[in-house]
């Protein structure tokens, strides 16, 4: 017997909205052709665009829907940068939902010019804590502080999460740091990967500095499998490998929890590109791929996976940042097809 999926829908800001769309319309071919799968798309409103109407950019209703779901699909939004502003979107349902684990994968696109060939990696990032815990003061004029929190339970918890992941891939982590200056903070986060290791023993483990990760993934990306690392340099990093293996508008992410799971393109809302229908809709059309492999329909994801690297190797349906001149509809109107003809 077949399940419903209930898929908290979240459009965004900026060019949240054409996205998503776009990812609707690839979800509800996927669901045309593939036997017993049933999505039900509940739609809520979360941005930038909420505030002065609600006061918050993720309004009760919202939060009510999302804990009806079995997991979300998130556009891009954008976040006020003012003080006292709300925050994140992003980083709020992280921590309400306990999704301690963002997960990037980072790979070559056929046809898609990148640094080199064939690369595939994954970063995982520790996603509730770290300098994304939202503690700043301003101690006296000019002179502000920002807490970064780091503690044993998180580590060990987004270590074990990476390790079990390395298993399944090519057993290599790369930890991250920079212990050489946090010795406290990074120390934990140190230890704590190291206590993980002992019980795998089978992954090949390496460590490096942030600032000489940073260099490693321009110089020799090849040789990173699954790097796990605090907050911040997280984001920075998959920001990074994503233009490495070819663009932000390619790169996908998932947010895991225990029992909840929310899925989101790596970029941000790109306001200036808003409306136009130019970008890369392929982000979060990937996204929407992970959502349905950790909702269990194997199939489904495959299928949009295998039709996105159908449209990018045959080359003709190309967005500007991929050096084409296609529309963000075109795009996904071309997996969409290629999707109902596997
Ligand atoms: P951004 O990722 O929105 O855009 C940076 C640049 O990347 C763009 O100018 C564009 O050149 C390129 N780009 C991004 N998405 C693309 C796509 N789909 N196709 C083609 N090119 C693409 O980063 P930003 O300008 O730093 O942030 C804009 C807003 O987004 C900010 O308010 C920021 O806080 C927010 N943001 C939100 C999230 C999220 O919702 N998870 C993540 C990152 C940034």
């Amino acid at each position: 017997m077949s399940k419903t999926h209930n898929i908290a829908v979240l459009k965004g800001d900026g060019i949240g909205p054409e996205v998503t769309e776009a990812t609707v319309k690839v979800l509800m071919a996927v669901q045309e052709v593939t036997a017993n799968l049933k999505l039900n798309l509940l739609y809520g409103e979360a941005g930038y665009h909420c505030i002065a109407e609600h006061g918050t950019n993720l309004p009760e209703e919202t939060i009510a829907l999302i804990k009806r779901s079995d997991a979300c699909l998130k556009g891009p939004m954008t976040t006020p940068e003012t003080p006292g502003a709300p925050v994140s979107v992003a980083v709020t349902l992280r921590r309400m939902f306990n999704l301690y684990a963002n997960v990037r994968p980072c790979r070559s696109f056929p046809s898609v010019e990148a640094l080199k060939p064939n690369l595939d990696f994954v970063v995982v990032r520790e996603n509730t804590e770290g300098l994304y815990s939202g503690v700043e003061y301003e101690l006296a004029p000019g002179v502000g502080v920002a807490l970064r929190i780091i503690t044993r339970e998180a580590s060990l918890r987004i270590a074990e999460f990476a390790f079990k992941l390395a298993e399944k891939r090519r057993k290599h982590l790369t930890y991250v740091h920079k212990g050489n200056i946090l010795r406290i903070t990074d120390g934990i986060f140190k230890d704590a990967v190291k206590t993980a290791a002992q019980k795998h023993p089978d992954v090949a483990v390496d460590e490096l500095h942030v600032d000489a990760a940073t260099m490693q993934l321009i110089k020799k990306p090849e040789t990173f499998d699954v790097i796990v690392t605090t907050n911040l340099f997280g984001d920075i990093l998959s920001d990074e490998a994503a233009q490495v293996t070819g663009s932000l508008g390619l790169a996908a992410g998932a947010n895991i929890g225990e029992t909840y799971g929310m899925f989101e393109p790596v970029h941000g809302s790109a306001p200036k590109y808003t409306g136009q229908n130019r970008v890369n809709p392929t982000a979060t059309i990937m996204a929407a791929s992970m959502m349905l492999d950790y909702l269990g329909e194997k199939e489904a994801a495959a299928k949009i996976e295998k039709a996105v690297l159908n449209v990018l190797k045959e080359g003709k349906v190309r967005t500007a940042d991929l050096g084409g001149s296609s529309t963000t509809s075109e795009m996904s109107e071309a997996i969409a097809s290629k999707v109902k003809s596997l």
